[in-house]
């Protein structure tokens, strides 16, 4: 397995617990947006702990930028990251991954899930191809949104944020259900791209396949 030892460009938080990193790119390196990579931290204890994550650069930036969740509460691979910056080494590995982008859709994104959808979405947008494309976004609060001001700069009316937790008045403080999806999906013969926890994404996927949407315009990571 092809292994690749980068350095850390840059590292910082972007919301309480998100962390964005810019790493080298190898020569060469190439993924379809959406694709991940496994990624282990190159220090004593850690080079055998991988963990995938996806890519949210472009493929013509010169580094490669990941957006990472960190879980503090126990001492795995994200927690590790949380105290990683400019200067130490990661090592990814080949790129792999069954989202990408198949034609207009509506993206439907639970939490970090949102990361495959930031690179296709950043991708049509730099191509002038985002239009006719939306995006439900689904978090607890607004203060667990990732990149969400370009996101909104990038889809305007085509975004519609969810918040399940976030009690405001305002916001749409709802969970995305079965009538949530009569509400706001008029066409089920689109594409509709998934990704977020296992029990969203299978939740939303049966409901989805109940109004009508057909199996082979799903795009889930399964
Ligand atoms: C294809 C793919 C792409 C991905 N891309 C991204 C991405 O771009 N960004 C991103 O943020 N995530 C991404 N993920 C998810 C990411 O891989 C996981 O969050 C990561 O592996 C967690 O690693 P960890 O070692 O910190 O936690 P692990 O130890 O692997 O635990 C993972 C989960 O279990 C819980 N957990 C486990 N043990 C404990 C414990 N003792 N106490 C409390 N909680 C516990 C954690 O809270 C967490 O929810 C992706 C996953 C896949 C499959």
């Amino acid at each position: 397995m092809a292994e690749f030892k980068v350095k850390v460009l840059e590292a910082g938080f972007i919301n309480h617990d998100v962390k964005r990193f810019m790493v080298q790119k190898p020569a060469g390196y190439t993924f379809v947006p959406g694709q991940a990579t496994d990624v282990a931290i190159n220090k004593p204890g850690w080079t055998d702990k991988l963990r995938p994550f996806t890519f949210t650069s472009l493929n013509k930036w010169e580094y490669l930028e990941f957006t990472i969740k960190i879980y503090p509460d126990h001492n795995g691979v994200t927690h590790e990251l949380g105290k990683t910056n400019a200067g130490a080494e990661l090592i990814l590995h080949e790129p792999f991954g069954a989202i990408t982008y198949k034609g207009r859709g509506t993206f439907i994104a639970g939490g970090a899930g949102i990361t495959p959808f930031i690179a296709i979405l950043r991708e049509l947008y730099h191509n002038k191809q985002l239009k006719g494309n939306r995006l439900i976004n689904s978090n607890k609060t607004s203060s667990d949104l990732i990149y969400g001001d370009e996101l909104q700069m990038m889809l305007k009316e085509d975004l519609v944020n969810v918040y399940t937790r976030e009690n405001v008045i305002g916001f749409l403080d709802r969970r995305i259900d079965r009538d949530f999806l009569i509400e706001h999906i008029s066409d089920f013969s689109q594409y509709f791209y998934l990704c977020g926890p296992d029990k969203f994404v299978s939740a939303i996927k049966a409901i989805l396949l109940d109004l009508g949407a057909n199996i082979e315009s799903l795009v889930v990571d399964e």
